[in-house]
């Protein structure tokens, strides 16, 4: 087939971060997205719930966007559909499990009923405008994952979303390989793959070295056995629920996310779980404790979640029991670290056994190791690779492996969010930059917290506030009375007692004296005496009213 025209591929999400991921391809008018994800926030980007990616270029040209091809229904793939769905109301096309793990999505959001969602299998081919994408089966840790063809009339691609080769896989349904064999036979002009685990050396784990790990845990737990990890890990639910029947204990689910995507996946046929393995939540709590698995959230130490409350002790439905043994089974994101260290530290504080992934073998990565990785490449065979999910370090790592495994130097493209590469006459090159940051979503504001505002979050925790509240006669600008002060986080009450009456013996002088009218100078004064006198900067507001 000739080649004509020129496609690009904008990256949104996901290259040069974890998370986040959204991919967009634009052929003349026609563009098709892949994924919509978002991102969990670090630590330092302060009171931020989760971060989506930043699509502006997509909403400029909302009449050419054809539609949206989720790869599978982890949050970093599909958790910002609804914000992304409402700007661009175009259809969606995703495996039934994934079509599901959406409709309970947009459904808590309220945002379900205009989407306009289509249910394709692994296997199957659509056109979508200029777009051929053929959906074939892949192995991860949720089912129903697929990696995608997609034919243009600039080239062929191939796009391996998360993915590992896993050939004894939870559900039994291994990565369509043949697919991948077939692919390269007709000539594949770009491959995009995978980044996460190209620090790892080796092939991932199997799924099912986990089975054992719990049977241990189930075995020597004098009690309740509390599992968390993501809601949208499926395959790991359904290994929690074979344990849980093997040792003739009863699974519980706490927390809606999990309940919504158990209902769903179970309906779907996509977890396994007798009726007599799962029992309410309630009924649970009241058996004994060594017949109880209870699975919930917040394995990576979230406060909101179930574990977060819990080793804090501020959980509504129930509370950590001494005998208790809590299991994180995932492993940490990059920068939440620290976070679940300490949930770790509370949790043993408070009397339960905890079992994380560095002691036993309670998790495995859903994600291709370096020999998956060079396996891929192998047998795609593609002219050029661009390696896609992953911090810059990881990506950087995936293109040496690329350059092993004999893909030429100029033929592999490193790009971060926002920086479009062009596919024409069989060749790729670098092309514009467009935007590709971050949009902030803080409870119900999108957007409208910007770096300008983390910076004040964060100098207002790391600095403290100085409040000078000043009335002044309307007709001769004197003091009525003396200001009132109050500061927080800055420094120990007793410093405070000594610095707030000299702070208001100075305000009184300045204004006064008639030196100084405005907040503006007074603020620069109060700001430069605690300065002197502290050597530390907090936040200074002054109010001034005249009566
Ligand atoms: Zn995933
Ligand atoms: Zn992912």
């Amino acid at each position: 087939m000739s080649k004509h025209g020129k496609l690009k591929i904008i990256p949104l999400g996901g290259l040069g971060e974890v998370g986040k991921n959204m991919t967009a391809y634009e052929f003349k008018d026609q563009i098709l997205v892949v994924d919509a994800g978002i991102m969990f926030p670090r630590n330092d980007m302060l009171g931020i719930d989760y971060i989506i990616p930043d699509y502006e270029y997509l909403r400029k040209k909302a009449d050419k966007v054809v539609g949206i091809v989720i790869t599978h229904g982890h949050e970093d793939h599909i958790g910002a559909i609804h914000h992304v769905l409402n700007d661009l109301p175009v259809p969606v096309y995703a495996t039934p499990l994934t079509r599901g793990l959406i409709e309970v999505k947009l459904a808590r959001n309220n945002a379900g009923s205009k989407a306009m969602l289509n249910t394709v299998e692994a296997g199957d081919s659509v056109e979508i405008g200029a777009f051929k994408v053929e959906f074939f089966h892949i192995c991860h840790s949720i089912p129903d994952s697929v990696g995608l063809g997609i034919t243009t009339p600039a080239g062929f691609i191939v796009h391996m979303s998360d993915f590992k080769f896993d050939h004894t896989p939870v559900d039994g349904w291994p990565t369509d390989y043949a697919k991948l064999a077939e692919f390269s036979k007709r000539g594949v002009d770009l491959l995009l793959s995978d980044s996460t685990n190209a620090e790892r050396p080796g092939w991932t784990p199997s799924e099912m070295v986990i089975g054992p790990a719990f049977d241990k845990v189930l075995t020597e737990a004098p009690g309740r056995v509390i599992i968390a990890t993501f809601a949208s890990l499926i395959s790991r639910i359904q290994q929690v629920a074979d344990a849980a029947a093997r040792h003739g204990r009863k699974m519980a689910l706490a927390g809606s996310s999990m309940v919504d995507n158990v209902k769903i996946a179970r309906k779907l046929g996509y977890l396994d779980i007798p009726d007599e393995v799962l029992v309410p939540l309630d009924q649970a709590l009241q058996m004994q404790d060594h017949k109880v698995v209870l699975m919930c959230t917040g394995s990576q130490g979230e406060p909101s979640s179930i574990v977060g409350r819990l080793s804090a002790g501020t959980n509504r439905q129930f509370d950590l029991k001494p005998r208790d043994t809590v299991v994180l089974s995932s492993h940490p994101i990059p920068g939440n670290e620290e976070t679940i260290s300490n949930t770790i530290n509370r949790l043993l504080r408070r009397g339960a056994n905890v079992i994380y992934d560095s002691i036993a073998h309670v998790h495995v990565s859903g994600h291709a190791s370096q020999e998956e990785q060079k396996f891929l490449i192998n047998l795609v065979r593609p002219k050029h690779f661009m390696p896609i999910h992953g911090e810059l370090r990881q990506l950087m790592r995936h293109a040496a492996l690329a350059r092993e495994v004999g893909i030429p130097e100029e033929n592999i493209i490193v790009a971060e969010n926002g920086q479009v590469v062009e596919l024409t006459g069989g060749r790729v090159q670098l092309g514009e930059r467009i935007p590709g940051g971050y949009i902030f979503v803080d409870g119900e504001s999108i957007g409208d917290i910007d770096y300008g505002v983390m910076r004040e979050r964060g100098q207002l925790a790391r600095n403290g506030i100085f409040l000078i509240d000043i009335s002044v006669d309307k007709y001769n600008g004197r003091i009525l009375h003396d200001p009132e002060i109050i500061t927080r986080g800055f420094v120990s009450p007793e410093d405070a007692e000594q610095i707030i009456p000299e702070v208001r013996k100075k305000v009184m002088q300045v204004v006064n004296g008639g030196g100084m009218d405005s907040q503006k100078d007074i603020t620069n004064a109060v700001k430069s005496y605690l300065h002197q006198e502290t050597k530390r900067r907090p936040m200074v507001f002054v109010t001034l009213s005249k009566a």
